[in-house]
Parts: C-alpha cells; sequence; structure tokens
C-alpha cells in the first residue's frame, strides 16, 4: 500500500461503511482465514484510536475537543474516490464479488466470532441505546456525556485493539491457529467503531 493511499484511509479512518464491508467481505471469500488487508489496516487505525484516546500509560484523557477533532473524518473515503461512490452502485469489482456467493464467507465469519464484536456494538447505531459509541457516534457526544463516553470508548478500543492484535499475529506460520472467535470478532468491532454499525447490522444482524 503506497503512502498516499495509506495516508488518504487514515484520514478518513478507514473506509466509508459500504467500502469497508466490501473490502473485508471480498478478503474473506478468497481468503476466509486470511483476511490480512482489513486486519491491518483496521488494527492499525484502533492502536491511532488508542492513543487520541490517550492510551498509552499517559493516566489522563486529553480535553473533549481536542479528542473529538481527532476523531472526525477528514477527506473522502479512498473507494468512493476511485469512482466507486453512491452514484455508481454495483459498478465497483469489489462490490459485484461481495454481493454473490462470497457472502456467505463474510456471513460465517461474522457468525462465528459475534462473542468478539457484539459486546463493541454501539446503542445509536442499533436503536438500542445502550452501547458503548462508535467514533461517529462518539464526537457528536453533548459535553456532559463527554467525559464517561470518552472513558468507556477508550476501554472498549483498547478491548478490540488487545484482540486485533492476536488475530494480525495469527496471521504468522509460527504462530498459526493461535487466534479464538474473539480475535477474529475484534476485526468486524474495528470495522463498526470506525465506521458506525448500520451496514453490519443490515448485513450481518446480530451474529
Ligand atoms: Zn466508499
Ligand atoms: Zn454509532
Amino acid at each position: 500500500m503506497d503512502a498516499d493511499v495509506r495516508a488518504r484511509l487514515c484520514a478518513h479512518w478507514g473506509m466509508c461503511p459500504r467500502h469497508a464491508l466490501a473490502f473485508f467481505a471480498v478478503e474473506a471469500a478468497f481468503r476466509p482465514h486470511l483476511i490480512h488487508g482489513s486486519t491491518i489496516l483496521y488494527h492499525d487505525l484502533m492502536k491511532r484510536a488508542l492513543h487520541v484516546l490517550g492510551g498509552h500509560g499517559l493516566h489522563r484523557l486529553a480535553p473533549a475537543p481536542v479528542v473529538r477533532r481527532s476523531l472526525h473524518v477528514w477527506g473522502p473515503c479512498h473507494m468512493c474516490s476511485l469512482g466507486y461512490g453512491p452514484g455508481t452502485v454495483g459498478n465497483a469489482p469489489a462490490e459485484r464479488l461481495a454481493q454473490g456467493r462470497s457472502l456467505a464467507n463474510a456471513r460465517a465469519f461474522a457468525h462465528e466470532s459475534r462473542r468478539g464484536w457484539l459486546p463493541h456494538v454501539c446503542g445509536q447505531c442499533a436503536g438500542t441505546g445502550t452501547g458503548t459509541p462508535c467514533r461517529c457516534h462518539l464526537i457528536e457526544m453533548p459535553g456532559h456525556d463527554g467525559g464517561a463516553a470518552l472513558r468507556a470508548a477508550r476501554a472498549s478500543v483498547a478491548d478490540i485493539a488487545t484482540h486485533l492484535a492476536r488475530f494480525e499475529n495469527a496471521f504468522r506460520w509460527d504462530s498459526r491457529a493461535t487466534d479464538t472467535d474473539e480475535d477474529r470478532g475484534a476485526l468486524i468491532a474495528a470495522i463498526g467503531w470506525c465506521g458506525g454499525w448500520s451496514e453490519i447490522l443490515n448485513t450481518f444482524g446480530a451474529g
């Protein structure tokens, strides 16, 4: 991945929900046990989120406005900017694939790993009102709720990042098959945290 693409993906906190899911589904279709591109990208983003939310032993949180600003999306989704935007539904090769049999692998992955992502579903995305907010809803939280929400988000992101690190490590030959359902589910949790849960819940239900 070249530096320019990486910078765009970073500035946008990954891809838009539609393309994030398509990217994951295509990887799951071809290599269900090696969803490497999505894992590396979203593990990077979780580490960044943890840093923004005041991790790494700082023992205190940055002021909420600073955190919110750092969690904003800057620039378009990389895939949308390549011309696979909302006006070209179905034209992206990745999405055509994702709509076919390939979605079966993604669904199976989501179902088997649901223990790892269900606890992280954003209550506002799901319409239940309970559950740690995703990045998109976190930055919309009113000031008086912000502190508690940021602390909850930090705990949630730290947990996702820990499991995603284990999933990424399991791609190494000498660590193969050391990952758990929870570790695999952290990938879906990270995609949901970065871009919101609606697309994921519409596609996978409650796992
Ligand atoms: Zn997009
Ligand atoms: Zn949300």
